[in-house]
């Protein structure tokens, strides 16, 4: 492991309070995104799926903001299934109900403008899939943190992981070893990502899963 990716306990200094952000995102996996996305730099942009309100994509932003690189944000913004109307997760804050259906696009929006990162983050609103279907840039970094469902966490594995750059950061969130503690579709892509002989494993932060492209 180089250097530069050990993890240091320090959080990074950033433009609002993060709190204030709706979303899943633990502050030491916020930091450890920070830092991936740091050391990033020097190797592509960065990327994302699944920015949801825009909580992991302020950690990325910001650290991509000061090294002069940028981040696709990849979301639809309709929600994931957790989130939609009568589920665990749904806000009803988030709920438009002129169509009928979620919408986080607007508080993302209102998110990366009061984290002063409209030059940084260039939002993508469509699936993860149709995103994909023609791109062709390496990147730096790889942020899966889409749907949960077996079948969208194996479409996002699929789609991004061969994107990233060789000395590139592949992070997958939500990973759970024990089933009693949580879904199975990201540790599924996880461990697709360590038996693929294309990534090094890196510690495990809380449930952000990290890999370098070797
Ligand atoms: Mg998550």
């Amino acid at each position: 492991m180089s250097a530069h990716l050990i993890m240091s306990t320090k959080l990074p200094t950033l433009p609002l309070d993060i709190d204030s952000v709706k979303g899943f995102l633990a502050p030491e996996e916020g930091a450890a995104l920070f830092e991936a996305a740091t050391s990033a730099s020097n190797i592509g942009p960065c990327l994302e799926v699944g920015s949801y309100c825009g909580k992991s994509t302020v950690y990325l932003g910001t650290a991509c903001k000061q090294t002069g690189n940028i981040v696709y944000a990849i979301d639809h913004h309709r929600g994931s299934e957790e989130h939609q109307l009568g589920e665990e997760y749904h806000d009803s804050d988030l709920y438009d109900s002129d169509v009928e259906m979620v919408d986080t696009f607007k508080e993302f929006r209102k998110v990366m403008r009061r984290a002063k990162l409209k030059d940084t983050v260039i939002p993508i609103v469509a699936s993860s899939t149709t995103a994909s279907q023609r791109w062709s840039t390496p990147l730096g970094l790889v942020f899966i943190d889409g749907g949960h469902s077996m079948e969208a966490a194996m479409a996002d594995y699929r789609a991004w992981a061969a994107h990233v750059a060789i000395g590139g950061i592949l992070a997958i969130h939500d990973i759970f070893p024990n089933p009693d503690e949580g879904g199975q579709a990201p540790y599924t892509i996880w461990k697709l990502a360590k038996s693929s002989g294309l990534f090094e494993e890196l510690p495990t932060v809380n449930t952000l899963g990290r890999f370098i492209r070797i």
